[in-house]
């Protein structure tokens, strides 16, 4: 059973607030122009939840996991864009948070609290799930680190204040020759390629990013040379985490949206809620959505508890359940629906454009299962 402390669920009572008055009327206009909402950003910010997880030292509220999972959920229900700024920030703020030396942190995560933002930078045109081909190389000259490469997809990428950039440093050793660094915007040798003109999700941004000849100064280095690899793999766990829980608020926002209509909905004289074929699709999405929130609480309980013999396999396990449920749930919700699902007019179609993506991004749901089976079968 999950229980919530006082505190706890005040800051939850207040996304909820936030989320049906002020985020909720914005998400159709949002998602129509594809427009970054920096209104958003702004509002989190004021509120003290624009990097939750942040420990309380550099100016967050120091967040548990399942409360992070909570309220990601409760902003996905209206807009799942809109919790794609706060898992961005994550995702670009863990790799210095898990891997950072104290001048690091102290120097670049306060001002993530306060409304700068960051990207975390790993794909690249040829190394998508297959990472460890990645291209970039950052080549040691002097006191710094001369960086190329290119990356793509990036969300947040052209408007972050900084990015969590990954590259080979020796290329030759692999896995363990990957190294993470700090880049500024408006570093000499950064330059944005196009924007990316997406199926939904199209409230934030995805650029691609060059590197030519980018220098980065020795203390922007996260860890140690060779660390990049593991710091990449502990901030995607977290992120397929976040991912769960978008997909989980996608899934119940459809479901709030869907029985409402079915409620409303008049045919043969009568709501089409009491219609059994309908009931039982209500059925199957609702128990498809608990069983997925579940299964995310249970991997954000093994994160607070940094269980870290179960985390990879139930982040993993909450990423493509939850997406996948996502998936499915929200495509019911438009044949619920029936034409005004279709329609634009109504929030569900959206949710079901913006759900797709919950399956491919932090590890495509194939490869979830690769982790977690191999997690499966490792030997004790
Ligand atoms: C909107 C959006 C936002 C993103 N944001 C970021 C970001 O902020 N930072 C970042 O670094 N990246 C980001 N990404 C990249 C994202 O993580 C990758 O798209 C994803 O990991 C898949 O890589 P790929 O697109 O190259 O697909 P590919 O790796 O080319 O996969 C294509 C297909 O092959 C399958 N496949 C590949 N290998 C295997 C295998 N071994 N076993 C079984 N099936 C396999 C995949 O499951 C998929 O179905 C983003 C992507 C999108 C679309």
């Amino acid at each position: 059973m999950i229980t919530l402390t006082e505190e706890q669920r005040i800051m939850l009572n207040t996304v909820r607030q936030i989320s049906q008055e002020k985020i909720k009327p914005r998400a159709a206009e949002i998602d129509e122009s594809g427009e970054f909402p920096w209104d958003t950003v702004t509002l989190f910010a004021e509120n003290g939840i624009l990097t939750p997880l942040l420990p309380e030292p550099y100016g967050g509220i120091g967040a548990t996991y399942l409360l992070f999972s909570m309220i990601l959920e409760e902003i996905s229900k209206v807009c799942a864009a809109s919790a794609l700024i706060l898992i961005a920030q994550a995702d670009g703020m863990l790799p210095i948070l898990y891997g950072g030396n104290e001048s690091l942190k102290e120097k670049y995560l306060p001002p993530l609290a306060e409304g700068k933002l960051s990207a975390f930078a790993a794909t690249e045109p040829g190394a998508g799930s297959d990472i460890l081909s990645l291209r970039a190389r950052a080549v040691k000259q002097d006191n710094g680190y001369l960086l190329n490469g290119q990356k793509c997809f990036i969300t947040n990428g052209c408007i972050a204040d900084i990015l969590c950039a990954y590259a080979y440093t020796h290329p030759d050793r692999k896995a363990k020759g990957m190294t993470a660094f700090v880049v500024e915007k408006d570093t000499p040798g950064l330059s944005y390629g196009k924007n990316e003109n997406k199926m939904g999700m199209r409230g934030s941004i995805n650029s691609e990013l060059i590197f030519e000849d980018l220098w980065i100064p020795e203390e922007n280095r996260i860890g140690e040379e060779g660390d990049g690899f593991s710091n990449m793999m502990a901030a995607l766990n977290s992120s397929r985490l976040f991912t769960a829980s978008q997909a989980v608020g996608l899934a119940q926002g459809a479901i709030d949206e869907a029985t409402t209509y079915a409620n409303q909905r008049v045919q043969f004289g009568a709501p089409i809620s009491r219609l059994q074929a309908v009931q039982f699709m209500m059925a199957d999405m609702v128990a498809r959505t608990e069983a997925a929130r579940l299964l995310t609480y249970q991997a954000a309980t093994y994160l607070d508890q940094q269980k870290m013999n179960q985390v990879l396999k139930f982040c993993s396990m909450a990423k493509f359940m939850a997406s996948d449920a996502a998936m499915q749930v929200t495509t019911d919700a438009v044949q619920v629906m029936g034409g005004y699902g279709y329609m634009k007019d109504f929030p569900v179609e959206r949710m079901m454009r913006d759900a797709k993506l919950t399956q491919i991004y932090t590890g495509t749901n194939q490869i979830m299962r690769v982790v977690a089976a191999r997690e499966i079968f490792k030997k004790p």
